[in-house]
């Protein structure tokens, strides 16, 4: 892509002032909208400098598609500019991949773009380094941990921009390794997406590692559901929609947009388990969704749906009353349609619409609106409240930042402050309180292993036993056979496990000298 057409979409997607009062966005699309349209040039230029930069450093370096390397990272950036991120995320966009795939380094991105920039590249560039090897019960560690290591979530949504080029790019890779990235991002990455509130990216995520990881049921899937859809789709098509259309209007309900939402593969994989892989159990394969102007509009256009068609008991969900947890906002009923055909409808305003596409991304273009329903009361849908308990500060600070005028400080992390999450040679995540020394990893792995410490390697580089480990270490503990613990350990430990061990190692030493 060419710099000119870069910017130019840029500037496109900025200033597109969405057509919806109250908005807010950042500072530069509110300037540039009150000179027409105009932006400063100083962001031109930042994102001129930037792309040139990435442009050079990764200059006849090709990616196993044998597309120019250069390419991925625009694509990445223009991901960012699409969920209409700030010109600093969209130049570490661009610059995501210079430390690690590229000979410079990060002071000079430092000297050429600044502090804020290369924190974002910085961050990215740790993220990378956290891998997943498939234990399940590492996985909730390892998203707490990318969070915690991005420290600001344009970090995690630069990472995620990126994760979702290489899921599109991901055939041109070595089977093995195809299988870890697609694992990865089905457990890690699509599911921190979803929490995000980002709907719609968590199930493209999903979808592009799907056939990687289950090739006979994606198989299985397409020789007995493309037809199903197609059929589905012409029935909306053609019986379906001029009623629906017709009706509206004669009830003078403003309908912006009609199209029909195919369930994704994996998400239909997941719900026949549910329901023996019984297709005719499931009646959203095809979903038929409205998009109006107001939330007025949206109980409306639900009454003349159940004015014409009966619903099928049960499965009228309100979520606009009670969103889904991560914020995910709409209508849905399912109606016995035109030939009894039980049919999904879907009716939202443009607003809802693009927060379940862009989620976080989005909540900053709106004006906080009045909640109608007490949604912290309900149960997180996805797994365990107790486990779940950052989730929950995540969403409450999500609403929260859409209402503050410095929303960027809002995009910090802090509520893992009390926290570190560091990584044994091996990649297992040990989740330990801020603070924590070598000595409290070593107990933590195992008390033989704590008691017989004698130093650490912390990323390679030798460290003393008193070190402050920090988020994203690599730890490995040097043992020394049948050496006891040191009393003076416990001037440095944070864990109650490495201090008990050591207290009783200490007491039993006293009586040996007696
Ligand atoms: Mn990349």
């Amino acid at each position: 892509m060419k710099l000119e057409v870069f910017l130019g979409e840029f500037k496109k997607s900025a200033i597109k002032p969405n057509g919806e009062k109250g908005f807010r966005g950042f500072g530069f699309i509110r300037r540039a909208l009150r000179r027409g349209g105009e932006i400063d040039p100083q962001i031109t230029d930042l994102l001129r400098r930037a792309f040139l930069f990435a442009e050079k450093a990764h200059e006849g370096q090709k990616r196993k598609t044998g597309e120019p390397y250069f390419k991925h990272v625009v694509k990445t950036a223009m991901k960012l500019i699409q969920w209409r991120l700030d010109p600093p995320t969209i130049a570490a966009g661009l610059l995501h991949d210079v430390i690690e795939d590229t000979p410079h380094g990060l002071g000079e991105i430092k000297k050429e773009f600044g502090e804020e920039i290369a924190f974002l590249v910085e961050g990215v560039t740790k993220i990378g380094h956290v891998k997943y090897r498939g234990a399940k019960t590492q996985a909730e560690n390892l998203r707490k941990m990318v969070l915690a290591l991005s420290r600001d979530l344009r970090v995690v949504l630069v990472k995620l921009a990126d994760r979702l080029h290489n899921m599109q790019t991901l055939a041109a890779l070595p089977p093995p390794k195809q299988k870890r990235i697609a694992l990865e991002t089905y457990e890690i990455y699509a599911p921190l997406a979803y929490r995000l509130g980002m709907q719609s990216l968590a199930g493209e995520l999903e979808e592009l590692a799907f056939p990687f990881l289950y090739p006979e049921d994606y198989d299985w899937l397409i020789q007995n559901v493309k037809e199903k859809y197609e059929e589905r789709e012409k029935y909306l098509r053609e019986k379906v929609l001029p009623v629906i259309e017709k009706t509206l209007a004669d009830n003078k309900i403003k309908v912006l947009e009609i199209d029909f939402r195919a369930k994704r593969y994996a998400s239909l994989y997941k719900k026949l388990q549910r329901y023996d892989m019984n297709l005719d159990q499931i009646y959203d394969l095809v979903a038929m969704r409205i998009i109006v102007p107001t939330v007025e509009d949206c109980y409306a256009a639900l009454g003349v749906i159940h004015q014409l068609w009966p619903p099928l008991p049960g499965r009228i969900k309100d979520y606009i009353a009670l969103p889904k947890p991560n914020g995910y906002k709409s209508l849905h009923t399912t109606v016995f349609c035109v030939d009894n055909h039980p049919t999904e409808f879907q009716i939202r305003t443009q607003k809802m619409h693009e927060q379940a596409e862009n989620g976080i991304a989005a909540h900053w273009l709106y004006e906080e609106e009045k909640e109608t329903g007490d949604y912290r009361s309900r149960q997180p849908m996805f797994a365990d409240k107790k486990e779940l308990a950052w989730v929950e500060q995540l969403r409450e600070w999500q609403k929260e930042f859409s209402d503050s005028e410095n929303f960027l400080d809002s995009l910090k992390i802090d509520f893992f402050r009390d926290r570190i999450f560091v990584i044994t040679p091996k990649g297992a995540v040990i989740d330990l309180p801020s603070g924590a020394t070598p000595v409290d990893f070593a107990y933590h792995i195992h008390s033989d292993i704590g008691d017989q410490c004698s130093g650490a390697r912390v990323n390679s580089r030798i460290v003393s036993l008193d070190y402050k480990l920090q988020s994203g270490d690599v730890v490995e503990i040097l043992i020394q056979k049948g050496k006891r613990p040191s009393e003076s350990w416990l001037a440095s430990v944070k864990t109650e496990l490495a201090k008990k061990h050591i207290r009783a190692n200490v007491r039993e030493k006293r009586k040996i000298k007696k």
